[in-house]
């Protein structure tokens, strides 16, 4: 049978994220990525890499809630792996100056109120609310993406990722 090719446009997280459950979800396939640019140059490379959602006024909140779950859940398990470091996702310490309760509330860890004695180290704050999430760092996390996709795909004995110059 000839080999599935399928091209992934887009090297930042999105792309090699999509490239990596792509290389699962068909074994044996040739997958190319095709971008100008590579880490450590997209735009991914940059980003703080937290996960606080902002809330999309067209999409169900329901549905905004099961995505942020299912990335929280997977990078959950990432950072309580041996892979975290390499990876470069951690756990951190947030606070948000708001009195309303997110959606994402009960996703993130120890959604709390935050006490007068902490509100007291933010003065510009008047409410707070306090909590745990994760940290992607994108210079540790994109490299991390690529190596495992050309291992993905060298495991099955197909093509690794090819560089490619786009034309737009
Ligand atoms: C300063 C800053 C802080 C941020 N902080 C956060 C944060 O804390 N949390 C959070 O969730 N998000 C944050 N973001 C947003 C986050 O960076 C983006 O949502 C995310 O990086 C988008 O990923 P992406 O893969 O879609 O895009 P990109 O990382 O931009 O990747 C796009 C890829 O497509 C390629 N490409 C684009 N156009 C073409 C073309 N025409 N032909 C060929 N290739 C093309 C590019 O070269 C690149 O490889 C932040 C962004 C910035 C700038």
């Amino acid at each position: 049978m000839d080999t599935v090719r399928i091209a992934v446009v887009g090297a930042g997280v999105m792309g090699l994220s999509t490239a990596v459950c792509i290389s699962k979800m068909v074994p044996g396939c040739s997958i190319t990525v095709i971008s100008d640019k590579f880490t450590p140059e997209t735009t991914s490379d940059v980003a703080a890499g937290m996960l606080i959602p902002p809330t999309y006024p067209d999409t169900p909140i329901q549905k905004q809630k099961q995505w942020f779950k299912e990335t929280f859940d997977h990078l959950f398990a990432i950072v309580n792996s041996t892979e975290a470091e390499d990876a470069g996702v951690i756990l951190i310490f947030r606070s948000i100056p708001t009195e309303e309760v997110p959606y994402w509330a009960d996703v993130v860890l120890g959604f709390r109120k935050m006490t007068k004695d902490e509100l007291k180290k933010f003065p510009q704050h008047v409410f707070g609310h306090a909590f745990t999430t994760l940290k992607c760092e994108g210079p540790a996390y994109l490299p991390w993406l690529q190596k495992r996709l050309v291992h993905a795909l060298a495991s099955d004995r197909k093509a690794g990722v090819e560089e490619e110059e786009a034309h737009t």
